[in-house]
């Protein structure tokens, strides 16, 4: 198995504030699949995607990379693993305003040692004729498909995607899925993302359905 979460729990606060967020949740995912988290604002879907990114740590239970726990990856390895191994895509853009389209996805570049060809990445990206631009010049949906590129240049083994399409219109997010899915067909990706579109039933292999807990 590629990616194991297994009874992992996480709360924030402390005595009376306290919120029990994740309460034991396990599942696994396949290297190459599109699992999809599915739950209410609050559910705890982001604070899934940082632990699975080893931004944030578990109050118990662990998550396994090809047998690995991250966990007891040293600070190193861990830092390795972040930068090599994952991508990251959020709702939010966050280009550099100052660095064209094909500079942006350059950034990304620089963290690996094995970058895909980035005028191929363009073209798959639809992005080959705006790669000079801005990213005040591009559309929203132009937007995300250049932080998807600098994400995916990497040729990261896992792309973790939360709400990568929260801003963008229905067709437009339908467009942006599409290119997930292509992407992960080409490159062969790992994903795991969270989206309401309902265009995804279509693509996910797995779902995983988080509810908000009371506690
Ligand atoms: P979702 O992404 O599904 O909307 P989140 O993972 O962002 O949910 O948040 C789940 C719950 O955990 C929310 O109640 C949120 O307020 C709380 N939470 C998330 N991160 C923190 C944090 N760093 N400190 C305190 N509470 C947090
Ligand atoms: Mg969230």
């Amino acid at each position: 198995m590629f990616l194991e979460i297994h009874d992992l729990k996480k709360g924030f606060g402390q005595g009376e504030s306290r919120v029990e967020v994740l309460k034991g949740i396990s599942f696994e995912v396949e290297r190459g699949e599109i699992c999809v988290l599915l739950g209410p604002s609050g559910s705890g879907k982001s604070t899934l995607l940082n632990i699975i990114g080893g931004i944030d740590g578990a109050d118990s239970g662990y998550v396994a990379i090809d047998g690995e726990r991250t966990a007891d990856m040293k600070e190193k390895v861990l830092t390795a693993y972040r930068r090599r191994h994952l991508g990251y895509v959020f709702q939010m853009y966050n280009l550099i305003p100052n660095l064209n389209v094909k500079e942006n996805i350059e950034v990304g570049a620089y963290l690996s040692d094995k970058p895909l060809e980035i005028d191929d990445l363009l073209k798959t990206l639809g992005l080959y004729e705006h790669r000079h631009k801005l990213p005040n010049q591009l559309s929203g949906g132009q937007q995300q498909r250049t932080a998807i590129g600098r994400a995916i240049v990497k040729n990261p083994d896992i792309l973790l995607c939360d709400e990568p399409t929260g801003a963008l219109d229905y067709n437009t997010s339908k467009e942006i899925l599409q290119l997930i899915e292509e992407v992960n067909q080409k490159y062969g990706n790992t994903v795991i993302m969270v989206t309401h579109n309902d265009a995804i039933k279509q693509m996910a292999d797995r779902v995983i359905r988080l509810k908000v807990c009371r506690s």
